[in-house]
């Protein structure tokens, strides 16, 4: 971007590497150079988070800076792996120091307390756009995937889900201004990292929570090659999400809606302490939900255990009565 490409670099984006993370050969040439273990495997992921189209125009750059990061966290989280290194391309309008000062803050304050040091990047002119590229660490041979997920293993979903929809529903609304517990999961979202790690022994599946439970678990259940049953009344909801959006709206935003950045894992039914432990090692509450079976597709049940219709444009028994 110009001259100032290399200023915009140095001032913002050249960062003390993270402890043990030290890139053979960091940011200043054509490529940076990692050596690696042969005892180990990478997990890499890409997000790009696109201005009109991630997030709206005038979103706090600090809080956009911690976003771009956790969303991919959160792909590594899902899949068990210790984050490592990453790149950062930046396109930006305008060269805008108060803009570069509060993203790269809040950029560096999530990497740093996930140990990720920053390896390289691009910078250049055009509508505002940011991509990371994420590098985490896993044992050769280790890594959650989705489509391990065997019948007769428990679902369990981590936090509170529906929370960041929540957030969307309100500010829809006119003059909606939502609450601060649901503004936070949506714009800061924490990513489940270390709960991914321990669970690398204990789980048979695992995705992270970004479209929408229901969606979400499908991908897993098709990977597998199984089926689902799912009671929706276990569910996980924030009391500020129940107190804000009445039932059963809140339930369809838990099952339909996006960015949670919850992980929804499977384990066989013999891991079920085990799994509890992890929860509350991590400090995140862990929920069981539903089973895993042989029979293909997602069953839903009410607490009566009577079926809760699906239909393609969602959850018409649930959008019916809301
Ligand atoms: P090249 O033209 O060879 O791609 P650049 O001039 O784009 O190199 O970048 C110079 C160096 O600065 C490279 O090491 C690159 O990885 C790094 N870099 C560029 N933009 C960023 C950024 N936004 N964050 C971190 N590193 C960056
Ligand atoms: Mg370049």
């Amino acid at each position: 971007m110009a001259h100032s490409e290399f200023d915009i670099i140095d001032r913002y984006f050249r960062h003390p590497s993270a402890p043990g993370r030290m890139p053979t050969l960091g940011l200043g040439d054509d490529c940076a150079l990692i050596d690696l273990p042969s005892s180990s495997r990478w997990a890499v992921t890409t997000d790009t988070l696109a201005e009109e189209v991630h997030f709206h125009p005038g979103t706090d750059p600090e809080r956009l800076g911690h976003k771009v990061l956790a969303v991919s966290l959160s792909d590594l989280a899902a899949m068990g792996a210790t984050p490592a290194y990453a790149t950062l391309a930046l396109t930006l309008p305008r060269v805008d120091e108060q803009w570069l000062a509060a993203f790269s803050e809040g950029f560096f304050r999530l990497a740093d307390v996930f140990g990720v040091s920053l390896m390289g990047g691009d910078t250049t002119r055009g509508p505002r756009s940011i991509t990371v590229t994420l590098i985490g660490e896993l044992p050769a041979d280790r890594g959650l995937t989705r489509s391990d997920a065997q019948p007769g293993d428990l679902i369990f979903v981590s936090g509170t889900l529906g929370d960041a929809a929540g957030a969307l529903t309100v500010m829809a609304e006119a003059g909606g201004n939502p609450p601060l517990p649901l503004r936070l999961r949506l714009e800061r979202p924490e990513p489940r990292v270390a709960l991914g790690q321990a669970l690398l022994d204990v789980a048979s599946s695992a995705i992270d929570l970004s479209d929408g439970l229901a969606q979400d678990l499908g991908h897993v259940l098709g990977a597998s090659c199984v089926g689902a049953t799912v009671r929706v009344d276990r569910v996980p909801l924030s009391d500020a999400l129940r107190a804000r959006v009445p039932y059963p709206r809140n339930l369809v935003l838990a099952l339909s809606g996006g960015e949670d950045y919850e992980l929804c894992f499977t384990a066989a039914a013999e891991q079920r302490e085990q799994v509890i432990q992890c929860g509350r090692r991590c400090g995140v509450p862990v929920t069981e939900i539903g089973f895993v079976s042989e029979q293909a597709g997602l069953r839903l049940l009410d607490c009566d255990g009577d079926p809760v219709p699906l239909s393609r444009s969602g959850f018409e028994h649930f959008s019916h009565e809301a």
